[in-house]
């Protein structure tokens, strides 16, 4: 079998949805879990739909992804000769032809809801008409011939057989009137042209492939073998599925980028929204074990649902399992961006290493860092550590006078001063810890225990803390 090639052919739009990245993955893996090549296309041959700076997008998530191209980016705006060229071929072989209908015409053949096809009317059109037409400078454009019985078929390696009568075939333009090919026809030509032995892409192209299949017939050219992918799906309020938009969150890359997740994890996620592994229950994959698991007989047609919460799981597994040194990269800057400058940044970057899903919610972790919460003295009451009101009142006050002389303001002092104290006044470690740490974190659940609070915190903030919860207690 010769070389496997695939591609990924994105229209230039502006932003990458998480349905064509996820194409591009599978295109990707398709081909690289049998060593082949993989190819990346532009195609902008819709020109009024193109949006500046839309190619960098594209290049930019493909990088930060790692799903890497052999060869292109082609760009099909700068192949126009050649689309050209073929469509010519076709209309010597007798498969194509001049269509010269008038826009007026062409509405006329439509119905009250605007819908109808084309009537083939110029298939019919003489020879020599269609040369005085040309000669005339009549705007034209070259439409397929379509047969006008039997049926065309072709083989999905997902959804298996595929088949339409062809005459529910209209015949399709393949060059428009302004010289630009359409996507049905250039996007053949161009994977004839750069060798693609397997098309990879999204299931809107399911039904209208055959019309693809009879180009490639038309020419006489080895179709390649065809894999489609079932649609992404979001979950709707009321409980059902509908196809993935921003309704149901971020839907771009680049948003999930914004929000905090990380592409490796958005990579590995996705990867697993309509191909599941063969004979493992593993979920976490590198790119390169997804290169060596992958298999197109992996590939489910039944429609992926894109679950948020699954995605934020894995997201906290990959921060969790980050390097410091990469996690600092990410996190540092944000808690600098947020934090007085009293706060240890560094120190709470670790308290947060773990305990973060996505680093978009690191402001809300530390709300009670960033500003002194009300209080609510109930949370001072601890059955397991037996603490009640008036013992958290005496630990706090007893206390405030020994951390005041401390001068080391690190954890293992902070920890060392309170066992002591623990010890000399009878008071359980486990209490006198619950009530310092509530007095300076004002609410019950935290990163981090009373003593790498105040380290965090630093020695100013964590005695004005203290000094507060006392004044409230004698209030
Ligand atoms: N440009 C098409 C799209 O973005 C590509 C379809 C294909 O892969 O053939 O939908």
């Amino acid at each position: 079998m010769s070389e496997i090639k695939t591609r990924f052919a994105p229209s230039p739009t502006g932003f990458m949805h998480i349905g064509n990245l996820r194409t591009a993955l599978y295109s990707y893996l398709v081909s690289k879990s049998q060593g082949g090549k993989f190819v990346l296309r532009i195609e902008d041959t819709d020109q009024v739909r193109h949006v500046e700076g839309a190619e960098d997008v594209i290049l930019n998530t493909l990088k930060m992804t790692g799903i890497d191209y052999d060869e292109g980016p082609y760009i099909q705006s700068e192949r126009l000769d050649i689309y050209k060229e073929y469509a010519d071929k076709l209309i010597q072989s007798g498969h194509a032809y001049y269509c010269f209908c008038t826009p007026e015409r062409l509405e006329s053949l439509k119905d009250d809801k605007g819908i109808g096809g084309y009537d083939g009317h110029c298939r019919y059109l003489s020879k020599s008409q269609v040369e005085k037409n040309l000669a005339d400078g009549i705007p034209y454009v070259i439409r397929q011939k379509m047969p006008n019985e039997g049926s065309t078929s072709y083989y999905d390696k997902v959804y298996g057989r595929v088949s339409i009568d062809n005459v529910e075939l209209r015949d399709q333009i393949l060059i428009k009137a302004d010289g630009y090919p359409t996507y049905n026809f250039c996007h053949v030509v161009d994977d004839h042209l750069m060798g693609i032995t397997h098309v990879v892409r999204g299931n809107e192209y399911l039904t209208s492939t055959p019309k693809y299949c009879l180009l490639y017939d038309a020419f006489g050219w080895e179709r390649p073998t065809y894999v489609h992918l079932p649609l992404l799906m979001g979950k709707d309020a009321d409980g059902n599925v509908s196809k993935l938009s921003k309704r149901h969150g971020a839907v771009s890359f680049q948003d999930l980028i914004n929000d905090g997740y990380l592409p490796e994890a958005i990579v590995n996620y996705i990867a697993l929204l309509g191909w599941c592994p063969k004979d493992t229950n593993q979920e976490f994959f590198t790119m390169d074990e997804l290169k060596k698991s992958f298999s197109l007989e992996g590939l489910s047609k039944s429609p992926a649902v894109f679950d948020y919460e699954k995605l934020k799981w894995f997201n906290s597994e990959y921060i969790k399992k980050m390097p410091d040194e990469d996690y600092n990269k990410i996190i540092l800057p944000i808690l600098e961006n947020l934090c007085p400058e009293y706060i240890n940044i560094e120190k709470l970057a670790v308290l947060l290493h773990g305990r973060i899903a996505v680093f978009s919610e690191v402001k809300e972790k530390i709300e009670f860092i960033l500003s002194r919460l009300d209080m609510d003295s109930s949370l001072y009451i601890n059955k397991k550590n037996k603490t009640t009101l008036e013992l958290c009142s005496q630990i706090l006050n007893e206390s405030l006078p020994l951390l005041e002389n401390l001068e080391n303001w690190d954890n293992d002092s902070l920890f060392a001063l309170l066992k002591e104290y623990s010890a000399s006044s009878g008071i359980k470690a486990g209490a006198v810890m619950w009530a310092v740490r509530i007095a300076v974190a004002r609410q019950s659940i935290t990163p981090g225990g009373a003593t790498e609070l105040m380290e965090v915190f630093g020695k100013n903030e964590s005695i004005e803390r203290i000094k507060l919860a006392v004044s409230e207690f004698n209030a």
